[in-house]
């Protein structure tokens, strides 16, 4: 039986080429992107339709994200799903707060004190006036969560990565985005008789969601101490603050909120990392409201 071609509906007297279970006029079986004829062995289907191979790379192959190239090969995916060569990994820096690579055109003129890319640079926290609603926010959050202050007037300070040195003194580089603002009094014995908390220091240039999470979580040692839950071991304390952060990224649900969440939960960090977890799973046993309340009225974190 004479085949007919799939294209036109014709029958085929010459040369018939088979391709994609059908018969077809050699001239008739085209490339979806260019519209010439596919005259080789080898093609690439996309959504249902041929392509040259070489139309396929051009028009369909995804393309790197920073520098436009077709991705035919390997190619990687970051956290926000943003693909690009491999090459890039080694060659662009990543962004100290979201992990993103940075490509040269894209870095920060002069250099800020963190490599930032241009998404963290956009939302942030650069003044106080820039910090105002979203510390409102985190201090309404942190109410809601059942912390109470007593009525003490909370201030807040952006600060620059000196100054936070100074206020953080011996408390180490792993807490390097923020601090509480106190005095202390010693008595003789050097013991520590009398704090006085005046709030919390964030350093300055924070993306808005990072920024949040780390005055939360120093608002949760500001809570400390003025509930005089002292003496604690430090992976608890780190540990019930990071759990603060932690609870307010679900609550804020956004990418950028889940990218932290995964970092705090993928923290190895013994004081830190270790600490949330032993944490989270004494509030998850209790509930949060009972695991509150047994830290305040027994003063301690290991319950
Ligand atoms: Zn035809
Ligand atoms: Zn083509
Ligand atoms: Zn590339
Ligand atoms: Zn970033
Ligand atoms: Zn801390």
């Amino acid at each position: 039986m004479q085949p007919f071609c799939k294209a036109c509906g014709q029958p085929i007297w010459g040369r018939c080429l088979n391709a994609l279970n059908a018969n077809w006029h050699p001239e008739h079986f085209v490339c979806a992107g260019c519209g010439r004829p596919i005259d080789a062995a080898s093609f690439q289907m996309h959504q249902g339709a041929p392509y040259h191979i070489q139309c396929h790379t051009n028009l369909i192959a995804p393309r790197c994200a920073y520098c436009a190239r077709p991705m035919t090969n390997t190619f990687l995916v970051d956290y926000w799903g943003t693909h690009f060569c491999p090459e890039h990994q080694r060659e662009y820096p990543p962004c100290t707060y979201c992990g993103r690579l940075i490509p040269p055109q894209q870095l920060e003129q002069p250099p800020a004190e963190a490599i930032r890319c241009p998404v963290c640079r956009s939302t942030a926290i650069e003044t106080a006036q820039d910090a105002r609603p979203f510390f409102n926010n985190v201090k309404q959050w942190i109410s809601s969560q059942g912390l109470v202050y007593n009525n003490l007037p909370l201030s807040l300070q952006i600060c620059g990565k000196t100054r936070l040195a100074e206020m953080l003194q011996d408390r180490g580089p792993t807490h390097a985005h923020g601090a509480t603002v106190s005095s202390t009094t010693y008595d003789h014995n050097g013991r520590a008789v009398y704090n006085e908390i005046k709030g919390v220091a964030v350093l300055r240039g924070l993306p808005a969601t990072l920024f949040q999470g780390v005055t939360v979580h120093e608002l949760g040692h500001v809570w400390l101490i003025i509930h005089n839950i002292q003496g604690q071991p430090q992976w608890a304390e780190e540990g019930f603050c990071e759990l603060l952060s932690y609870r307010l990224y679900q609550a804020l649900n956004t990418p950028e909120s889940q990218y932290h969440i995964q970092s705090i939960e993928q923290n190895l960090d013994p004081i830190y990392g270790e600490g949330f977890r032993r944490i989270r799973h004494r509030a998850e046993q209790l509930g949060w409201p009972h695991f509150l309340e047994a830290v305040r009225t027994t003063r301690r974190l290991l319950l």
